[in-house]
């Protein structure tokens, strides 16, 4: 694959990506017998220009995900249409928090306290309750952001009384591996580490399990996702930073 053509992606080829993941999403929904309303498919558009955004907006898709606060506010403030959602999936430095409050929709990489602390000022001085997910580095990469899962359940006890915050879920990044079956477990233990905190913190709703990407979706499906965040196989490979 010559990486340089994924900017040039053509609609035709963005429309027959798109209709391929959603099958393989309803293929995975009907193996593990969930019902298909119940996962939501995030288009991962970093990296990748606005128009292509757009094209997949008309194409149906209407959650999209960017990492980069930089990068994305200008792709948000020229395509805002009704019925659109952003979702930040990157780490976030406290000071460009404001933005991220102001900007996106849900905020599914909350990894400390810290953070959550500078978002619920910033949410409280907008009069906004701002929906998140808390990251968890569920394989205690040392490379990738999220909170340790020993330590998820004092945050959120803390979180659970920010009045702004509203706590839908998890969120994971798995490590890369070669076959998604070795990324199972990491699902599944996704998966209980959420239902034991929404037994110990019931005020909020733990609804969403946002994990699966590119190469395990179908893995992270089976086992329970809510939320798969999907770049590569809907917009094509991207340009090595
Ligand atoms: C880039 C990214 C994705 C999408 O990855 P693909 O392998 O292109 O599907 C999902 N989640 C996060 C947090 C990302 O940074």
């Amino acid at each position: 694959m010559v990486e340089h053509s994924s900017s040039f992606l053509e609609p035709e080829e963005l429309a027959h990506n798109i209709e391929q993941v959603r099958n393989r999403i309803a293929e995975a929904a009907q193996k593990a017998n969930r019902p298909l309303e119940e996962i939501t498919l995030i288009a991962v558009s970093k990296t990748k220009p606005v128009e292509l955004v757009q094209l997949a907006f008309q194409q149906g898709l209407t959650h999209f995900g960017e990492n980069r606060v930089q990068e994305a506010l200008p792709k948000i403030a020229t395509f805002h249409p009704e019925g659109i959602h952003w979702h930040m999936i990157g780490h976030l430095q406290s000071n460009k928090a404001g933005k991220v409050v102001e900007a996106f929709d849900m905020l599914q990489s909350v990894d400390s306290l810290h953070l959550a602390q500078v978002l619920e000022r910033l949410a409280a001085s907008r009069e906004k309750h701002l929906p998140i997910l808390l990251e968890i580095n569920i394989a205690g990469e040392a490379s990738k952001a999220g909170m340790r899962p020993e330590e998820s359940l004092s945050v959120a006890r803390e979180i659970a009384a920010y009045p702004h915050l509203d706590i839908q879920g998890v969120m994971t990044v798995a490590p890369l591996v070669t076959n998604p079956e070795e990324v199972r477990p990491v699902f599944r233990a996704l998966r209980e580490l959420r239902d034991r905190l929404r037994d110990a913190v019931p005020q909020h709703s733990w609804h969403h399990l946002s994990m699966g990407m590119t190469d395990d979706y179908q893995v992270a499906i089976e086992e329970g996702a809510t939320m798969v965040r999907i770049g590569r196989a809907i917009f094509g490979a991207r340009p090595s930073r």
